[in-house]
């Protein structure tokens, strides 16, 4: 019999989807995975839950105020850490294998890169990182020789479909896109949904930011984003098609013509775990593709007229430096002002616009720059 040596995985935004979809496969696997932290930004009486049964080493609560008033539901034998001690904790815990990233958004960015700086592996969900700082990082990646796993649906596949390649055989990476819930409406209806009907994805079950991305298609300029980091490929090799059925997760295709897919019933389970157990794999019960079922698989031209910000996203990594930051940064404040009804779903490339347009782009930059670039963008797009 071979020892099972368990891996021990600060899990970041244990309390969203990807996080508790991690935790699920963890308990499927209690042999092979040990949680050795979580971290959740508001939601502590979640958090609370979550350590009582995966008993990690400590707590992290990133919200200072929120620290500060349920910090005392955490007990001696679980100790509760803020954001920064947290941080500081994991980063210099040599038992730490792995760190998942599964923050949303960009408090994400930090946490990665300071994972990687101190050495460890990091799997990553939060493909905001890669956005708004993924020359820093992929420069880190490179000069360190370190891990850095996709969790991204798309970019699991695209990793899989490379896996015994040459990279210098790819001819073009093909990003599938379900085309979200308003797919097939005009762009005059577009401008009447609501946060709601924006929230009911057709395919997947994810967080409430990466939902109003896949709708306004920004989720796939920021994929496209994070595959051109990840992998290299010049940005005229990355395409994206409409594939409603989300079965194939990305295609890529080689200098001789032949085409590799990874193929998968949607459900993050399969590429969270390929992650953390990666370069093996483990049994995993989930639904199983029925071809016989499966009528057909289609493929459409995404509608850039439709969707600006899928033309915004692609604009703004053409032009580089600091614009895909700030481009980032202001998506996010209107993703959330939409939620909260302040803005219509058509204002979202609007605030995004304006907020570029204010901006004068820097090529480079150091991390505490990007991050107060990001700030700043944040600031004006709330004031649009
Ligand atoms: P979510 O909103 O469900 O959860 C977000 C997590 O981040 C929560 O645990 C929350 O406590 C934490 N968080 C929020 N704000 C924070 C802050 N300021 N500082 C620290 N932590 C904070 O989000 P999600 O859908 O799980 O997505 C997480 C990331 O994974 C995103 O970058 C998303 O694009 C990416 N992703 C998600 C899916 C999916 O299926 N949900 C698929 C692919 C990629
Ligand atoms: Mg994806």
């Amino acid at each position: 019999m071979i020892k099972i040596i368990p891996k021990n995985i600060a899990l970041l935004g244990s309390t969203g989807s990807i996080g508790a979809n991690c935790l699920r496969v963890v308990s499927e696997h209690p042999e092979h995975f040990r949680i050795s932290y979580l971290s959740a930004h508001s939601n502590s009486h979640r958090l609370f839950e979550q350590c009582e049964k995966f008993k990690p080493k400590a707590a992290i609560i990133t919200d200072p105020a929120i620290f500060k008033t349920d910090h005392q539901l955490f007990t001696k034998d679980l100790p509760v850490l803020s954001g920064s001690e947290g941080l500081l904790a994991i980063f210099q815990d040599p038992a730490v294998d792995l760190v998942v990233n599964a923050i949303v958004g960009g408090a994400g960015v930090y946490p990665t890169y300071q994972a990687l700086r101190s050495g460890k592996a990091v799997a990553l969900a939060n493909k905001e990182s890669l956005v708004v700082a993924g020359q820093l990082i992929m420069k880190l990646v490179r000069e360190k020789k370190l891990t850095l796993l996709p969790i991204d649906s798309e970019h699991s596949a695209i990793f899989q479909c490379l896996l015994g390649e040459n990279p210098e055989q790819v001819r073009r990476i093909i990003l599938t896109a379900s085309g979200g819930p308003f797919r097939s409406l005009s762009v005059n209806q577009l401008k009447e949904v609501t946060p709601r009907q924006a929230l009911a994805h057709p395919t997947w079950n994810m967080g409430t930011k990466i939902t109003i991305d896949s709708a306004t298609l920004m989720n796939k300029g920021l994929e496209i984003i994070e595959a051109y980091w990840l992998y290299g490929v010049p940005l005229d090799r990355i395409q994206v098609v409409i594939h409603p059925q989300s079965i194939i997760h990305s295609m890529v295709e080689f200098v001789d013509g032949s085409v590799k897919a990874q193929l998968g019933y949607p459900d993050m389970r399969i590429p969270i775990q390929f992650a953390l157990t990666f370069p093996r794999r483990l049994p995993l019960e989930i639904s199983h593709i029925d071809f016989k079922q499966l009528h057909s698989l289609t493929f459409e031209e995404p509608d850039f007229q439709k969707f600006p910000c899928l033309g915004i996203a692609m604009e703004a990594i053409r032009s580089g430096g600091s614009i895909p930051a700030v481009m980032n940064a202001a998506n996010e404040i209107a993703v959330i002002r939409f939620v909260k009804g302040e803005i219509k779903f058509s204002d979202i490339p609007v605030v995004i616009d304006k907020t570029l347009q204010a901006h004068q782009s820097y090529r480079e930059f150091t991390l505490e720059q990007i991050l107060e670039i990001q700030g700043w963008a944040r600031d004006f797009a709330g004031k649009i």
